[in-house]
């Protein structure tokens, strides 16, 4: 049995109770160490999933059926998997997939496995206890791949369902690597053959959503004395239609997408960027922006280096990881699903709070339980030694005195039962909201998960969205919560 802290458990307080300028939450910048802005001096944004969201599942289904277009065609999958539908509910980010079973797995903090799927079969905890066991898994070996970004849940519902083509024997000559193996092939075609961007380009008002707050945030940074720059991986074109279709025309003092920002690197090919990189090309008409590049000369470029400058990505290890660990840049993880948990989390927060008090019920009838078993051992001990002189009257008295202990002992266990049995079902009706197959992405019942171990390990902060940045003061510092240990709590 893990331990178990509700004390961790984040239940918000409504935001619109009581205090009606209070920020809400989903607006909040969340600072995992203290981030003294005043000390930055460039700012740096990815651009997918990151300045640009798109909008999901319609991108998720498009980028699954030209993927599966592609094994059809080039790597001889059978026709009628033409027919295939994405499923939107069956993965999120934060998962792994394990390309060696056909599975997709969710880890706790400790690397764990909490909950699988074979196909899109929820395995039971006895199946993934058989599989992975009670040790940790090393997800960076091969084999594995980690759902970083949300660009690869398609890939997840692809593989899922292959697997379960294969499972029912309509892919002869396959095996779970080798579909692993053609999906990944697929999908990077994906994104590097032009159709599906030229597709998502062509219909922008309808895949990419603007966010009116997306200019005044970023010019809110340049007017607080911040460099503003672009460090994307997608190609000139690509972030020419995405950002042209966000940002131009909004603003009197930046009529061009381009022109809020000092520097502009596309082709980035991160994480290489941060270490050996390529030479920086010109973009011609644009005397700012540049194919590729490396850090080194970005920092020369912005007159920055280090700690001066702040990046923020989706992508935990290309974004987040990689810059902090080799440029010592600080970090922001972009975490576009934020909005929605936060919501979750205020919504439950009455089941929550319930959970909450069930647990410490439960605890105390544990601990109520375990004084009476230790209070009954203690008088059984007294009766022994008395045996031999004392009254049978007094005897039988000591009897029923410790007959009468072990029977409430017994009576305080059933009721932690009860109350670990109504816990249980709570939480699972609480997590379901957050997904059915999964929960959610910050915990499993009272674990947190791997991608909530990676962002405190690695971000110096985050946020649901980056038009956040208009209600930060560019020059303040963000305060991190103080770490604390228990006896510092009580
Ligand atoms: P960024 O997040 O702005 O750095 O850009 C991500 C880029 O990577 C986008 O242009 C995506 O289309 C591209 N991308 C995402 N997944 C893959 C892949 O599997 N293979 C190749 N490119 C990818
Ligand atoms: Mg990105």
């Amino acid at each position: 049995m893990k331990t178990v802290a509700p004390s961790l458990l984040a239940i918000p307080r409504s935001w619109d109770q009581g205090a009606p300028d209070r920020l809400p939450p989903s607006h909040k910048v969340f600072a995992l160490r203290d981030l003294p802005l005043g000390e930055v001096r460039a700012v740096g944004f990815d651009m997918d999933y990151t300045l640009a969201r798109y909008r999901s599942p319609e991108i998720d289904a498009l980028a699954f059926t030209k993927s599966l277009r592609f094994l059809v065609r080039e790597k001889d999958y059978p026709v009628w998997l033409l027919e295939a539908h994405f499923d939107p509910a069956f993965a999120v980010r934060g998962l792994i997939l394990d390309g060696d079973h056909g599975n997709l797995l969710k880890l706790a903090a400790d690397r764990q496995v909490v909950r699988a799927a074979h196909g899109r079969r929820m395995l039971s905890t006895a199946e993934v206890e058989a599989l992975y066991g009670r040790k940790r898994l090393a997800v960076s070996t091969p084999g594995f791949r980690s759902i970083d970004t949300l660009f690869e849940i398609s890939e997840c519902g692809l593989y899922a369902q292959l697997v379960e083509a294969l499972d029912a024997g309509k892919l002869p000559g396959k095996d779970y690597p080798a579909l692993f193996h053609d999906v990944r092939w697929a999908i990077d075609t994906a994104h590097r053959q032009g159709d599906m961007k030229a597709e998502i380009l062509t219909h922008r008002d309808f895949f990419i959503p603007k966010d009116p707050q997306l200019g005044p945030a970023l010019e809110r940074l340049r007017r607080g004395g911040k460099k503003v720059f672009l460090l994307t991986n997608s190609e000139w074109t690509f972030t020419h239609g995405v950002m042209s279709h966000m940002l131009d025309g909004q603003s009197d003092t930046c009529p061009a997408w381009t022109d809020y920002f000092d520097l502009i690197v596309v082709q980035s090919r991160k994480p290489g960027f941060y270490t050996e990189g390529t030479e920086p090309v010109p973009v011609p008409g644009h005397p700012h922006a540049y194919v590729g590049g490396n850090s080194a000369w970005l920092e020369e470029r912005l007159g920055a280096s280090g700690e001066d400058i702040l990046y923020v990505g989706d992508h935990i290890y290309g974004d987040v990881l990689r810059s902090k660990k080799t440029a010592s840049w600080r970090t922001m993880l972009l975490v576009p699903e934020l909005e929605r948990e936060l919501e979750l989390l205020e919504q439950k927060s009455g089941e929550l709070r319930e959970v909450i008090r069930l647990e410490s019920m439960r605890r105390r009838a544990l601990r109520k339980a375990s004084a009476l078993r230790d209070q009954a051992a203690g008088q059984k001990a007294r009766r022994h030694v008395l045996a031999p002189k004392a009254s049978p009257e007094a005897l039988a008295a000591l009897d029923h005195e410790i007959a009468g202990l072990l029977r409430e002992a017994d009576e305080q266990t059933r009721r932690a039962e009860d109350h670990a049995r109504e816990v249980a079902l709570l939480n699972h009706t609480v997590e379901a909201a957050f997904s059915p197959l999964w929960g959610p992405m910050f915990r499993d019942g009272y674990e947190q998960t791997r991608f909530a171990d990676q962002i405190q390990q690695y971000a110096c902060a985050y946020s649901g969205r980056i038009s956040n940045f208009y209600f930060v003061d560019p020059n303040a510092t963000l305060y991190a919560p103080l770490p604390t240990l228990p006896h510092e709590r009580v």
